[in-house]
């Protein structure tokens, strides 16, 4: 039986690394709207784009169809982890339709807890290994030799355009109006289980991979 699970939580939580590496533990597939979005951002439609760049949302549309297609790709026939999405009460009631008509269903929400002012720290200073994707930070997590990615030796890193003051302002505020009531939704399910995300990478994965394992998912 496929296995999906949701990550919630602000820009900057942490949901990408942490989805990766649940993924990578648990033999899951990532389903990143953003990196969809930012993959596929020269044929996508110029609102879009020019959403994306300010910190707004995608419209629904958009985001639904990607998920819809995305999700029938061997990649994901196991289950998905979905990081990003949905990040509305509508993607959210999609997504529950767009699971129930493959016979699937949500079997559990993360949500990564972090307060505002820790998001706008994170937001700055991140930077990934152009080559794997692999996460870094200026002041929470350097190379280990300057210049080369940890994972794949890669010399080549990038830094996201919306990862500007006014951008990460504009994506903040939408999370709060738009994605945090997802918390409450999911838990009226009984799906929403919580972690502090304010504590160092390991220890959220370490917690992470304990609720999973607590709602009898296994490693590989
Ligand atoms: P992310 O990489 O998840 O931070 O997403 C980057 C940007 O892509 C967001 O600020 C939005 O503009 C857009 N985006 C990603 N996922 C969604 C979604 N589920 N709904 C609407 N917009 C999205």
């Amino acid at each position: 039986m496929a296995l999906d699970l949701v990550f919630l939580g602000p820009p900057g939580a942490g949901k990408g690394t942490q989805a990766r590496k649940l993924a990578e533990a648990f033999g899951l597939a990532q389903l990143s709207t953003g990196d969809a979005l930012r993959a596929a951002a020269e044929a996508g439609t110029k609102a879009g784009k020019a959403a994306m760049k300010a910190g707004s949302l995608v419209s629904d549309e958009i985001v639904n169809a990607i998920v819809a297609e995305t999700i029938d790709t061997e990649e994901y026939v196991n289950g998905a982890i979905f990081d990003g999405y949905p990040r509305t009460l509508a993607q959210a009631a999609e997504l529950d339709l767009i699971l129930k008509s493959r016979g699937r269903h949500l079997s559990l929400v993360l949500s990564l807890e972090v307060d505002d002012m820790m998001v706008v720290q994170r937001i700055s200073g991140r930077f990934t290994c152009g080559n794997c994707g692999e996460g870094y930070h200026n002041n929470f997590k350097q190379t280990k030799t300057e210049g080369q990615c940890d994972q794949c030796g890669g010399t080549d890193f990038k830094r996201r355009a919306d990862d500007n003051a006014d951008a990460v302002a504009t994506r903040l505020a939408e999370y709060h109006r738009e994605t945090a009531p997802l918390i409450e939704y999911y838990r009226e399910q009984n799906k929403t289980q919580s972690v502090n995300a304010m504590q160092a990478i390991d220890k959220i994965a370490s917690d992470l991979s304990t609720l999973v394992k607590n709602a009898g998912i296994q490693p590989v």
